[in-house]
């Protein structure tokens, strides 16, 4: 579903993405993990086109991210236009640390907003999904609250829903519970566990190593921009063969 060869990216003089490889299929969990500024979120919004990137190539569903497919290769892609990117969007459902719901709207509203505005749902259709998901998150007695009337779990997973909202083909999910109280924590990995287990594919970046453990079909690890190791959780939370990863894994095990 998604395949990245080659990417990179700099910020000025640093180079934060040096040739990143990576491949995702059709229901597959990626937990990525690394330590502070080796560039996972840069990555993820790279993958949605939240950044332009300096070389290389995404696609989603065999679509180049971002760039106009023609043109020969090496030479500079031209960027699509402003509502291909938009469409390219919507087929990736992103959820960040911080929830962004909007402050003036309820639950429910937060979750319908997208569909209405962007998929041309009529209010009832979408209302009637939007209830129907946050059912499924666990907060159907919630749906008419406004957001400073849940707590950040809570809120999580009405950002959540709303990502869903969408019917992305793939969600991606950056750090979605390090800004949540301790106690808080266990409840929206619980969602994003039934969420992968419903067959969605997912990308999450996580210092949740006991989620990565159990939900995640592969683990990545990267470093310094680049992708150090790659494979089955119990491969390299037991047996890293990299001394960076043992190296990490001791910092946060
Ligand atoms: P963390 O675990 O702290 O979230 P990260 O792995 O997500 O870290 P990134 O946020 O991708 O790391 O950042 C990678 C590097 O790129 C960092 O050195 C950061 O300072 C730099 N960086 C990120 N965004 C920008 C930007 N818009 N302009 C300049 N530098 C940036
Ligand atoms: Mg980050």
């Amino acid at each position: 579903i998604l395949a990245a060869r080659g990417v990179r990216k700099r910020f000025g003089d640093t180079e934060v993405l040096r040739g990143i490889d990576l491949e995702v299929r059709a229901g597959e969990v990626l937990c990525i993990i690394g330590p502070s500024g080796s560039g996972k979120s840069t990555l993820l919004r790279c993958f949605n086109h939240l950044e332009r990137i300096d070389a290389g190539r995404i696609r989603v569903d065999g679509e180049l991210v971002g760039y106009e497919p023609h043109g020969p290769s090496g030479e500079r892609l031209r960027e699509r236009r402003p509502r291909d990117i938009r469409r390219q969007r919507e087929r990736i459902g992103m959820v960040f640390q911080r929830f962004h719901l909007f402050p003036h709207r309820t639950a429910v509203q937060n979750v319908m907003e997208g569909p209405v505005a962007v998929k041309g749902l009529s209010r009832a259709q979408a209302e009637r999904q939007a209830r129907e998901l946050l059912d499924r998150v666990g907060l159907a007695d919630r749906a008419d609250h406004y957001p400073d009337r849940l707590s950040g779990g809570q809120q999580q997973r009405v950002a959540i829903a709303r990502a869903l909202a969408m019917q992305p083909t793939l969600m991606l999910f950056d750090e979605p519970t390090s800004a949540l109280d301790p106690e808080l924590v266990g409840e929206v990995l619980g969602v994003m566990r039934d969420l992968a287990r419903s067959g969605m594919t997912m990308i999450v970046v996580t210092h949740e190593m006991g989620f990565a453990r159990e939900v995640a079909d592969r683990v990545l690890f990267m470093d310094q921009g680049a992708v150090v190791e790659a494979g089955h959780p119990d491969e390299v939370f037991t047996a890293p063969r990299h001394d960076r990863t043992r190296a990490f894994l001791s910092t946060v095990l």
